[in-house]
């Protein structure tokens, strides 16, 4: 919400001398001077004037958890364990997950309670790289690469995936960076090359890599650096 929003939606105060507190520098966002009306203030932000604190930020939480096969992704589910179960009950208010991964897949999982982060992390337009070690049931042929690199057509969406990279590290075995997160994006771009996966490892999503420190079902918030390496 805009900044002048937020005073002129007190009782008694206009946009008017909303503005006008604001160009006299009157105002606080997060304990430094703003004086502009129009800076877009989230709900994390707390906000004071001389006349005290107008608005208390909420506490934000960004963590990484090393999702391990078995947990759905998702806050709650009445048939199957979830992810939340994984994370302290007392930061579970407001959580979500920020580009899921099937059941069975293990890795980087990342939840916050900061949805225009997030999107940021996961929208495809973004193009942010999402990088995955995978094991195929049949070798890799030699053309994977370049179909990836091509770009896969995904009939349901009517929508070709953008260029993938794809490293062999064995014969069944690569890392792919991909650049959207569609559902099930893997496993579909596999299958559309006749080959079928039978393990998937998230290690990084954009610059945030899963911190080696972390055993499958840890979890830790991330550093200021990585939620700032987020666009
Ligand atoms: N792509 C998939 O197919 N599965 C995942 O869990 C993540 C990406």
């Amino acid at each position: 919400m805009k900044l002048s929003r937020i005073l002129s939606n007190q009782n008694g105060v206009s946009r008017k001398q909303a503005n006008a507190l604001i160009a006299a520098g009157a105002v606080t966002v997060n304990g430094v001077a703003c004086r502009e009306p129009a800076r877009e203030v989230d709900r994390f932000a707390t906000v004071a004037s001389r006349g005290g604190v107008i608005q208390v930020g909420e506490q934000s939480h960004y963590l990484m958890l090393h999702k391990p096969a078995g947990y759905l992704s998702a806050t709650e589910d009445k048939v199957h364990k979830t992810v939340m179960e994984l994370i302290d009950d007392n930061l579970h208010s407001g959580l979500h997950i920020a580009g899921r991964l099937d059941r069975a897949s293990t890795g980087l999982l990342i939840l916050t309670n900061d949805g225009t982060w997030s999107r940021q992390l996961t929208e495809p337009a973004i193009k942010l790289p999402k990088v995955y070690r995978v094991s195929t049931a049949s070798a890799i042929t030699g053309e994977t690469a370049a179909r990836f690199s091509a770009g896969i057509w995904f009939e349901f969406e009517q929508l070709r995936t953008s260029p993938a990279q794809l490293e062999l590290l064995g014969a069944r075995e690569a890392r792919i960076t991909i650049y959207e997160g569609r559902y099930h994006q893997v496993k579909r771009m596999f299958h559309a090359v006749g080959n079928r996966i039978t393990a998937l490892h998230r290690e990084k999503m954009g610059d945030i890599g899963l911190d080696d420190n972390l055993p499958p079902g840890g979890y830790r918030r991330l550093t200021a650096e990585e939620i700032e390496s987020v666009p």
